[in-house]
């Protein structure tokens, strides 16, 4: 079983056209849109978690490829609300590849995107909702 996050760009024509739907009914594949939204020229784009066996799921995008529908992984970005941390200090321990520190002398945590894997323990334990996962197109 496979679960991928991917966003679909939707070319004008295929506005009206069930092909979200025909992911389920042709290959099996469970949904959940994530987003979706219409760009001022029309281009529909959605992001949208797609979970199936892996033959359907390669077949899935088979048919979307065929349809001209742009398909780009889709990725996460962890973002630190600095007005929201307290520096409390809880998330250093926690973090698992030290993106999250605390100045020994200061006492003042800081946070190193660069180091981040957004595996979203800090997201979940900050007890100030300082941590944010924002999905990137
Ligand atoms: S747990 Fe939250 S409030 Fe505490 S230091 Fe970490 S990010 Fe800041
Ligand atoms: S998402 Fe994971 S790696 Fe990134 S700062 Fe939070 S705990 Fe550390």
């Amino acid at each position: 079983m496979r679960t991928e996050r991917i966003v679909l760009h939707f070319p004008k024509h295929l506005a009206d056209k069930p092909v979200i739907v025909n992911l389920v009914r042709k290959f099996d594949l469970d949904f959940n849109i994530l987003k979706a939204t219409i760009t001022p020229d029309e281009e529909g784009v959605m992001v949208l978690e797609i979970t199936g066996e892996e033959e359907n799921f390669q077949k899935g995008i088979q048919y979307l490829k065929e349809l001209e529908v742009k398909i780009q992984p889709l990725s996460q970005d962890v973002i630190w609300d600095e007005t929201r941390c307290t520096h409390c200090g809880y998330c250093v321990s926690y973090c698992p590849t030290k993106a999250l520190q605390r100045d020994e002398k200061t006492y003042m945590v800081s946070f190193d995107p660069q180091k981040c894997t957004t595996c979203g323990i800090c997201v979940e334990i900050c007890p100030y909702k300082a941590m944010e996962i924002r999905l990137v197109i």
